[in-house]
C-alpha cells in the first residue's frame, strides 16, 4: 500500500541495501556469470576458469552435466548431448529445419509448439529445459562464489531475439531458481560493459563473432538511452566454422562432411581433428605460427598454420562479415566513418587477423580492453547492479527489435507498437466489429515488420467473447499492448460500450504455457520440499526488504502525517522483520511482513487519503506526487 504512492520511476525497493544480484551471458558456445562486487564488475570463476561451455549430457540417467565435463562426454554420447541449444529456443520444428542436420541429437515435434529434443532413453526435453540446466550451473558458481542465494539475474538475449525466444529465455530462468530481473541485448551489455553510457550522445557498431553466430548491430546513444538501430549478420558464421575450414586446408576438401557421420570412430576423428584446429587458431592469437597434427581417415596429418595462412583461410568468411556490416550500417543509415566507436564481443574476435578485418571493414581502431569474451556478461552484470539500487545515476533502456501487431480484416496488419520502441512501452488502439451482433473477436498479434499477417511471425491468437450484440460498427474494442522492461508483450482487450469485460486468454503458438513452467519446476525438483521451501523463504525476503525500504522511505518523505504512536509501532515491527528475515523460516517471515503491514496501516492511510483529497480539487496526480515527495512549494 505503502508502494503505491512512492515516486514515480524511483524503486523504493533497493534504496537501502545491496542485493546478491548477477549477469548473465547465456550464449550459443559458451556461457558466463559476473557480478559487480564493488564499483566494476568481475566475472566469477569456477574450477577451469569463468567460461563454461553450453552444453548439457543426459546420458546415464541422473542429473544432467553440464559444461567441460559435458564436452567431454559428448563424443561417447553425442545423442544425448545437447550443444547449441540456444538456437532451438523458442521454435518450432518447422522454424529449426535448417539445424536439424546438423546436430547430433533427435529433434521432435510439439504438436506443432516448442521444438523438442529426443533422448535416448525415450525422454523428451523441451529446450527451455536445457537452457535451464546450465543457468543452474552458473547460478551454482555465483551463489558459491557470493555466499548466498541469489536474489536476482539480468540475462542476455541477441538483439534480434523475437517475443517468443524471449519468453522461453525467461522460462529457462525461473525454472533454474533464478530471478529474471531484466532480459536485454547483448549488445547494449556490451556497451554498458565499456560504459559508453556515461556519454550524452554517440553511434556505435558492436562486432559480435562467437562460436557459430556472427551479429553485427548498431547502437546510438541519446542522453543516455541506447537504442539498437539495425542488427544483421549471419547465423551460420563463426569461431567453428574457421575450425573446420583449417581442417579442410590441412586434409582436403571433402574432409569434414556438412553433418556429422553416424560412425562413432569417424566422429571421434573428426571431433579431434577439429579440436586440434581450433587449438591451433586459439595459439595463433599469441603466436606467430602454430602446428595443427590430426588423424583422418587412417592418414597422419601434420602442418604448421601461420598467421599469413590463418587470414588467407578466413577471406571467404570475411567477405560474408564485411557484406553483413555494410547492410548494417545501410540500415541504420550511418557511414563507418560517422560512428563514435566499434566494440568487439565474442571469443573470436581475440584472434588478431579477426581484428584486422574489422578494422578493415570500419576503417577504425576497435575498442578492446575488455575481454572480448566477458563483456555481454560484464554489461549485464552492471545492469543487474543498476536495477539492484547499485548506481542509480544510470538509466538503461531498451527497444522493441520487431514491430507489434493486430491482424485486421483481409489478413492486413496494424502495428500497434513499433520497432525500436523504448522500452518498456505501451498503445491502446480500439477495434470495432465487422458484422451485425457479431459477439466474439478473433484476435492474432503478429509479429514481424511485413504488412500482412502471413509474413509476419504469429506470436499469439486469443478470442474475446461476451461481446452484446450491435449493429456493425457500434462495438469498441479498447486493445492494449504492454511491453515489459523485458521485451515480453501482454495483451488485454475490454468492449466498452456495454461496459462488459470480458477475460482473454492469450495462448502463444510457441513458447510454454504457465502451466507447463510450473509443472516442469516441479518436475525439476529432486527434493522438491526442500526446494519449494528454500524458493519461498527467497521470495518472502526479497518481499520483506521490498517492504522494509518502502516504509523507510515513506518515513523519511513524510515524517508530519506519523503519529508518535504510529510511529512506535511501525519502527518496532520493522526491527521485528528484520530480525525474522534474517532467519529461514518463510512462513515467519510472512508474518511479520502481514504485521508491519498492520502497524503501518494508519500512516498509510493518511498519505493515500491526501493524495486522494488533493487530486479531488482538481491537481494534476505528479503534482500530489512531487508534494508527498516533500517538494511543496
Ligand atoms: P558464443 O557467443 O557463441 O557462445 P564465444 O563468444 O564464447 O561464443 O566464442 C567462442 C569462439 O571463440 C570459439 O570458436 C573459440 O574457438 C573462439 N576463441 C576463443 N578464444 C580464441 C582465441 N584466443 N583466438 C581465436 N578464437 C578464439
Ligand atoms: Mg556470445
Amino acid at each position: 500500500m505503502l508502494l503505491q504512492i512512492s515516486e514515480p520511476g524511483e524503486a523504493p525497493t533497493t534504496a537501502a541495501c545491496k542485493r546478491r544480484v548477477v549477469g548473465i551471458d547465456l550464449g550459443t558456445t559458451n556461457s558466463l556469470v559476473a557480478h559487480v562486487a564493488d564499483v566494476s564488475p568481475a566475472v566469477i570463476a569456477g574450477d577451469g576458469g569463468p567460461v563454461v561451455p553450453s552444453v548439457v549430457a543426459y546420458a546415464g540417467g541422473g542429473e544432467p552435466v553440464v559444461g567441460a565435463a559435458a564436452v567431454a562426454r559428448g563424443l561417447e554420447a553425442p545423442a544425448d548431448t545437447i550443444a547449441s541449444v540456444k538456437r532451438l529456443m523458442g521454435r518450432s520444428l518447422a522454424d529449426v529445419e535448417a539445424i536439424r542436420a546438423l546436430v547430433p541429437y533427435r529433434l521432435v515435434d510439439d504438436a506443432g509448439r516448442m521444438v523438442k529434443i529426443a533422448l535416448g532413453d525415450g525422454r523428451e526435453l523441451s529446450p527451455v529445459q536445457v537452457s535451464a540446466a546450465i543457468l543452474g550451473e552458473l547460478r551454482r558458481r555465483a551463489e558459491a562464489a557470493l555466499g548466498g542465494p541469489l536474489d536476482g539475474a539480468v540475462i542476455t538475449v541477441p538483439a534480434y531475439f523475437d517475443d517468443a525466444q524471449r519468453q522461453a529465455t525467461r522460462d529457462a530462468g525461473r525454472l533454474a531458481g533464478l530471478e529474471v530481473l531484466r532480459l536485454v541485448a547483448e549488445p547494449t551489455a556490451a556497451a554498458l560493459a565499456y560504459g559508453l553510457d556515461r556519454g550524452t550522445r554517440g553511434t556505435y557498431a558492436v562486432y559480435d563473432l562467437g562460436g557459430g553466430t556472427f551479429d553485427v548491430s548498431i547502437l546510438t546513444l541519446v542522453d543516455g538511452v541506447f537504442e539498437v538501430r539495425a542488427t544483421g549478420g549471419d547465423s551460420a558464421l563463426g569461431g567453428d566454422d574457421l575450425d573446420r575450414a583449417i581442417v579442410r586446408w590441412a586434409a582436403g576438401d571433402g574432409a569434414v562432411p556438412a553433418s556429422p557421420p553416424s560412425d562413432a570412430a569417424a566422429r571421434r576423428e573428426i571431433a579431434a581433428a577439429v579440436a586440434a584446429a581450433r587449438t591451433a587458431k586459439e595459439a595463433l592469437t599469441a603466436a606467430e605460427r602454430a602446428g595443427v597434427a590430426f588423424t583422418l581417415g587412417g592418414r597422419a596429418i601434420e602442418r604448421t598454420l601461420t598467421r599469413v595462412e590463418l587470414a588467407a583461410i578466413c577471406a571467404p568468411l570475411f567477405e560474408r562479415s564485411a557484406r553483413a556490416c555494410r547492410r548494417v550500417l545501410k540500415d541504420a543509415g550511418y557511414r563507418a566513418d560517422e560512428l563514435d566507436g566499434v566494440v568487439l564481443v565474442g571469443g573470436s574476435t581475440r584472434s588478431p587477423v579477426v581484428r584486422d578485418h574489422v578494422r578493415a571493414v570500419f576503417g577504425r581502431e576497435p575498442l578492446c580492453e575488455l575481454d572480448p569474451d566477458h563483456v555481454v556478461a560484464l554489461g549485464a552484470a552492471v545492469q543487474a547492479d543498476v536495477l539492484a539500487g547499485g548506481q542509480s545515476d544510470v538509466v538503461l533502456i531498451d527497444v522493441v527489435p520487431l514491430s507489434l501487431g493486430l491482424e485486421t480484416m483481409g489478413g492486413v496488419v496494424e502495428k500497434l507498437v513499433a520497432r525500436n520502441s523504448t522500452i518498456p512501452c505501451g498503445a491502446t488502439q480500439t477495434f470495432t466489429t465487422y458484422a451485425d451482433n457479431q459477439t466474439g473477436f478473433a484476435l492474432h498479434v503478429v509479429q514481424g515488420e511485413r504488412e500482412t499477417a502471413d509474413a509476419c511471425r504469429s506470436l499469439a491468437r486469443f478470442t474475446l467473447r461476451g461481446v452484446p450484440p450491435m449493429v456493425a460498427g457500434a462495438a469498441r474494442v479498447e486493445i492494449s499492448f504492454q511491453v515489459d522492461a523485458d521485451g515480453i508483450l501482454h495483451v488485454a482487450a475490454h468492449e466498452q460500450v456495454s461496459g462488459v469485460e470480458a477475460a482473454i486468454q492469450v495462448k502463444p503458438s510457441y513458447g510454454l504455457t504457465d502451466e507447463e513452467v510450473e509443472r516442469m519446476l516441479l518436475e525439476s525438483f529432486d527434493h522438491a520440499e526442500d526446494d519449494l521451501a528454500e524458493r519461498n523463504l527467497r521470495l518472502e525476503r526479497v518481499e520483506a526488504e521490498r517492504i522494509l525500504a518502502a516504509t523507510r522511505a515513506a518515513m523519511a518523505r513524510d515524517p508530519h502525517l506519523l503519529d508518535a504512536d504510529v510511529a512506535a509501532a511501525t519502527t518496532a515491527a520493522m526491527a521485528e522483520l528484520e530480525r525474522i528475515a534474517a532467519g529461514a523460516d518463510h512462513v515467519a517471515i510472512r508474518g511479520a511482513i502481514e504485521a508491519l503491514d498492520r502497524a503501518s496501516k494508519p500512516f498509510a492511510e493518511r498519505r493515500m487519503n491526501l493524495a486522494i483529497e488533493a487530486a479531488m480539487k482538481g491537481r494534476a496526480l505528479d503534482e500530489v506526487e512531487r508534494e508527498l515527495a516533500g517538494e511543496t512549494r
